[in-house]
Parts: C-alpha cells; structure tokens; sequence
C-alpha cells in the first residue's frame, strides 16, 4: 500500500511540476519521497524474503545443512538407479508398489518383474 502511496504521490509531483520557484522544493520532495520509496521497497522485499519456508527452516533447523545435502544426494542416486535399470532392458522407472527400478514394458502399460503390479492398465 504504503508503496502505491509513494508512486502515486510522485507521479503527481511530477505533473504538477510546472512553477519554477517552487522546481527547488517539488526536487526536494521527489528526493524524500523517492527515499521514502525505496525504504518501503526494501521493507517489502526483507518481508518476503523472511516469509519464505526456506529461510525460515534454515533459522530455525540447526540440521538444516544436512537437510540441503539429502535430497542432492538422494536424487543422484535415482538417476543412478535408473540408468543402471536401463542398461539391464528396464524402462528406468521405479514402481508403485514395490519401489525396485524393475519395471518392463508390457503393451501400452508398465510392469513390475519384482513383484508384477502394472502400471495404468491391470
Ligand atoms: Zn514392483
């Protein structure tokens, strides 16, 4: 709000610019109310910033820096497994039921060699 305020205020000092002896004091203004912007804007932004769950999980979670390293870790591990379930003639993806990377193209639909649950079609 305080924001909208400021820029409507400026774009009316703007307008009504016109009298010369007044040009000294309507720049004055400008400054203070650009000023007076950019407080707010930054306001906003360390606000927004400080709202995200991130930052606060990271303020708050002193294992948080294990929390970052897990899912990186995790994801290559995926991509392993999945490569390794296609060299061996595997489509690559994991299974609903069971979670082994052994699922076999079976017509239109997936299925698992582990424990035989398909995928979309049964
Ligand atoms: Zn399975």
């Amino acid at each position: 709000m305080l924001v909208i305020g400021t820029v409507g205020l400026l774009y009316l000092k703007w307008q009504s610019d016109p009298v010369p002896a007044e040009r000294r004091m309507a720049r004055m203004d400008v400054a203070f109310l650009l000023a007076l912007l950019l407080t707010s804007v930054t306001g906003l932004l360390l606000l927004a910033l400080r709202e995200t769950p991130d930052a606060a999980h990271e303020a708050d979670d002193p294992t948080s820096t294990l929390g970052w390293t897990e899912p990186t870790k995790s994801v290559t591990g995926v991509a392993e497994k999945r490569a390794e379930a296609r060299m061996k003639g595997y489509v690559g993806e994991a299974c609903p039921e069971c979670a082994n990377f052994t699922l076999v193209r079976n017509g239109t639909c997936l299925k698992c060699e582990t424990c035989g649950a398909t995928t979309g079609c049964s």
